[in-house]
């Protein structure tokens, strides 16, 4: 089994990329990329314990990007860690976050939520801040009745705690991961809040950038969107992906290993990769 997209502590998952490694071998995974915020740190481990259980390891990041106003993620598959351009354009993106989340925090002081900041940091646990942290703490207050709910009534736009983001532009992040040598992925397209119009036109820039894949399958979908999805990939020859985004116990919709297979018309993102006809050949 095969899972392309999931969070450790060196972004806003819970367990740190050992445990997540292993707890990924538990369910079943196979061949596993890593693909934590806008930060590498956690592959060179996640990599020396996956290949010590005999799992395949594939080099991942989830680049958070600003396309028209709103926040999308661009995963990155088989990615050179070592990249300058990559390395020091997503250390630059963290230096935003640690201003972003002063500012979240002042925000939400603003609505009688205090000691957001040290709230938030204490779930970071000196990794990098993200609103899941705050998220935790609002949920630790008992504003919300877990992290999912959070994000219907705090920091979203609209809402108090949103404080707007410099993320990459589409055309960087994407020059970045295809600088290193990887594939350009469009994370979890059914989870933006879009219409249909800007979401074709985010696809088709994508692509044009070259952009190559899709996600289709993946634990930030439900379950009725994995067939629309296949039918966009399909219409637009991409290659689809699939991945839980799982970030731990309690913080993401589906454990690791409980997605369905990809449906059949789909070119799956790995149908060429090495990795997988050693998988299929065992
Ligand atoms: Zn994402
Ligand atoms: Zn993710």
């Amino acid at each position: 089994m095969i899972d392309l997209h999931c969070h450790s502590t060196i972004s806003d998952g819970v367990l740190p990329p050992a445990d997540l490694v292993r707890h990924a071998h538990g369910r079943g995974i196979r061949i596993l990329s890593l693909t934590d915020h806008d930060d590498l740190g956690g592959l060179e481990e996640a990599r020396e314990v996956a290949e010590s259980l005999g799992m395949h390891f594939i080099n991942g990041v989830e680049i958070s990007v600003l396309w028209h106003e709103r926040t999308v993620h661009i995963v990155g598959l088989r990615i050179d860690p070592q990249h300058a351009p990559l390395r020091e354009g997503l250390a630059a993106m963290r230096e935003g976050r640690i201003l972003r989340a002063e500012k979240i925090a002042e925000e939400l002081a603003k609505s009688g939520i205090h000691d957001a900041l040290q709230g938030a940091y204490r779930y970071s646990q000196g990794n990098i801040i993200s609103r899941a942290h705050f998220a935790r703490y609002l949920v630790e207050l008992g504003h919300a009745k877990n992290t999912a709910s959070v994000f219907k009534r705090y920091l979203v736009k609209g809402k108090p705690g949103y404080v707007r983001h410099e993320w990459a532009s589409l055309a960087t992040a994407l020059e970045w991961i295809h600088g290193s040598g990887g594939i350009a992925v469009l994370a979890h397209p059914g989870r933006y809040d879009m219409g249909k119009q800007l979401l074709k036109q985010l696809i088709e820039e994508f692509i044009q950038l070259g952009g190559r894949g899709i996600e289709v399958v993946t634990g930030s979908h439900r379950p009725e969107q994995f067939n629309t999805f296949a039918q966009i990939a399909q219409q637009y020859q991409l290659l689809s992906s699939l991945g839980s985004d799982y970030h731990g116990k309690g913080q993401s919709y589906i454990d690791m290993g409980s997605l369905p297979s990809l449906p059949t018309n789909c070119q799956p993102i790995w149908h060429d990769w090495p990795e997988y006809h050693q998988v299929s050949q065992q």
